[in-house]
């Protein structure tokens, strides 16, 4: 069985991203995508987001999320639906300079807030980061585009050993069975 590829961080006109939902699923269909997480902005989207995510028709294996801003600080966070499983996700620590401690630290204080993370991005608007792929993080090592714009698709990927299944995908990237790829323009 081949891996699936897949991104788990895009944004669309929702909140601040440029293309809207469709156009953004098309735009991954073209590229060979199998699945993809939409992850609008918590405090940007209406309740018309959670309605009109299911109605979106795609080929690819849609999840819904979203991005959540803690509120102790200036940290995003990815929030991925599966079916009953879900995903969070440290975005971007390089977006706010910090140290390999520093994001251990922030973790640490996340999640004796009662939130479990999984994963901590390794990737900023698709741009390789790889000091965070650094062992003393406890964290699963992801790469997103975190589209906003066209230019940011395909930037960086995962390549997924799972089942065809959203609960599946998520088991298997908590496990690890999974590797992060950038694309040309990830420097
Ligand atoms: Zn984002």
């Amino acid at each position: 069985m081949p891996p699936l590829r897949g991104n788990l961080h895009a944004h669309t006109t929702y909140s601040d991203g440029v293309e809207r939902p469709a156009r953004l699923v098309a735009a991954y269909e073209a590229l060979g995508y199998d699945f993809l997480a939409i992850t609008d902005h918590e405090d940007r989207i209406g309740a018309s987001y959670w309605r009109a995510l299911p109605r979106l028709a795609s080929r690819l294996l849609l999840f819904h999320g979203v991005e959540l801003n803690y509120d102790r600080f200036d940290q995003h966070i990815g929030r991925v639906l599966g079916d009953r499983e879900t995903l969070h996700v440290l975005n971007h620590p390089a977006r706010y300079r910090l140290s390999i401690e520093e994001t251990i630290e922030r973790a640490r204080v996340i999640e004796r807030d009662g939130l479990r993370l999984d994963a901590v991005e390794v990737s900023d608007t698709g741009h390789h980061r790889p000091q965070y792929a650094s062992d003393e993080i406890p964290l699963v090592k992801l790469a997103t585009d975190d589209a906003h714009r066209p230019v940011h698709v395909g930037r960086a990927w995962i390549e997924v050993d799972a089942p065809r299944d959203r609960d599946a995908i998520i088991r298997a990237i908590r496990a690890g069975d999974f590797g992060v790829r950038f694309g040309a323009a990830a420097e």
